[in-house]
């Protein structure tokens, strides 16, 4: 076969990336072949394009998804992020996660996810807001608070959640709270919810420590990303003591190996939308040279597939907890797992975020408010529980966390599946 005959090599998408998991996983599960294909299976796709009126009176057009994968255990859940670079792929990805998340935490929801491909750091907040109206309005068909509640995710926040609820409430003549959660706190959200995910990664993080006899005080922490799942993460190992030797954005990071002070790293970043190095007794780090930072827990928490088989060799951490979804490819995953690295998998690392969503929208069925302690006692149980049935099954089965965390939230769904069956 001569050279331009060659299938160019697979590029490996999160799509391929979150069938190779499954199927890595599901080897080790007794699943009916069929039961297998039904939860593996996208159950809606959604692709919309639509107009939104800049503010210079043109009109552009816009492409967004909804991916609705399962929905066996509970109704879709999922966020909705706006980036440049976000495909039906990605948001495949996303959903399919979503799924095995919600059921590894054993909250009732299913997987969905959206997005929409944009970028947001062009656009003023008259635009960002017509735009979510209208991609709200276009998915009206698919969403409701018992069919489809969606959440924040990258580069959407409490106040673009506040404007979905709105649409949705304005399309159906009465206030519906329950529709979207992550929403601002004014408006039917829940205490604790914009900092669950970074607790969660938080928690997670130090159930593995305590593991492998590590203390957080002192731990050395690296957090690529300092969003909401970045940003709290990092804030809470430094409360509790812990180094954070580096933290990171889209354009790069500080680094001191001391220790930075994250409080004003935070602010620093919220004031002038940058890390200004000289002014926090710190060098600038590349979000490459990041990753490869010497620490005992690197947390990435930003974009996808930044760990792979080309910088894995170089990663030295000791435990890798995945704030982001999909951060690590499954040839980076195998080569990490064979250098001793302990993994805690974003289906995991990440949960806490869904967790809290879930209890928002049981208070917002119930129009109850929790107390921010009853809310974090609830998490923390959760996840807890959660990292303590994946280490059991990673031990019994000798295998790694990643590939225990998917097995019991596979075989939680497939269960689902079997005891629902078929219709007809
Ligand atoms: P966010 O928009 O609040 O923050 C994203 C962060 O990533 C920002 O600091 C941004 O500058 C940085 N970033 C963007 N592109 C980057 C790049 N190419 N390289 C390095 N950094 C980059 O988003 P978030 O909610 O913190 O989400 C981060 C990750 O966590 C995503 O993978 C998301 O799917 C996942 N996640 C979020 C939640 C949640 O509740 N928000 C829950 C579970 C998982």
């Amino acid at each position: 076969m001569s050279d331009t005959q060659t299938p160019a090599p697979a590029k490996l998408n999160p799509a391929t990336m979150a069938r190779q998991q499954v199927e890595l996983a599901a080897k080790q599960l007794d699943i009916d072949p069929g039961v297998l294909q039904k939860i593996t299976a996208t159950k809606r796709e959604l692709t919309v394009h639509f107009p939104v009126r800049m503010d210079d009176g043109s009109l552009r057009m816009f492409t967004g998804y909804r991916v609705q994968h399962n929905d066996t255990r509970g109704p879709f859940k999922g966020g909705i992020r706006y980036h440049p670079d976000t495909d039906l792929d990605e948001v495949r990805a996303l959903a399919m996660w979503m799924t095995w998340k919600a059921a590894v935490v054993h909250i009732p929801f299913g997987g969905a996810k959206g997005g929409v491909q944009c970028n947001p750091k062009e656009m003023s907040p008259h635009e960002l807001e017509r735009l979510t109206r209208r991609f709200t309005w276009e998915l009206i068909p698919v969403l409701g608070p018992e069919r489809d509640i969606p959440a924040p995710d990258v580069y959407t926040n409490p106040q673009v959640m506040a404007w979905i609820m709105d649409t949705y409430s304005i399309m159906h003549g009465h206030t519906v709270p329950g529709i979207v959660t992550g929403k601002p706190l004014e408006l039917g959200g829940s205490l604790g919810r914009f900092e669950a995910t970074g607790r969660g990664v938080f928690i997670t993080a130090s159930e593995a420590a305590r593991h492998l006899g590590l203390n957080i005080e002192g731990a050395r922490v690296v957090v690529q990303g300092s969003g909401n799942v970045g940003g709290v993460a990092a804030r809470m190992f430094a409360r509790a003591g812990a180094k954070v030797l580096a933290i990171s954005d889209s354009r790069g990071g500080v680094h001191n190996p001391h220790g930075l002070d994250v409080e004003r790293v935070l602010s620093c970043k919220n004031q002038y939308q940058c890390f200004i190095s000289d002014r926090l007794e710190a060098s600038d780090i590349t979000n490459a040279e990041l990753l490869e930072l010497d620490c005992d827990i690197l947390i990435p928490a930003a974009m996808e597939c930044v760990i792979t088989k080309d910088n894995a060799p170089r990663v030295r951490a000791r435990i890798v907890v995945e704030g982001a979804n999909g951060p690590t490819t499954p040839e980076a995953d195998e080569m990490l797992h064979d250098a001793g690295v302990f993994m805690v998998p974003d289906i995991l690392a990440n949960a806490g975020g869904v967790t809290v969503s879930y209890f928002e929208w049981v208070q917002n069925l119930q129009n109850l408010l929790w107390s921010e302690d009853e809310i974090d006692s609830r998490l923390s149980g959760i996840m807890r529980k959660a990292f303590s049935e994946v280490l059991a099954i990673s031990h019994q089965k000798k295998l790694p966390m990643r590939t225990a965390a998917l097995m019991l939230g596979i075989d939680r769904v497939a269960k689902a599946q079997e005891l629902r069956g078929v219709y007809p």
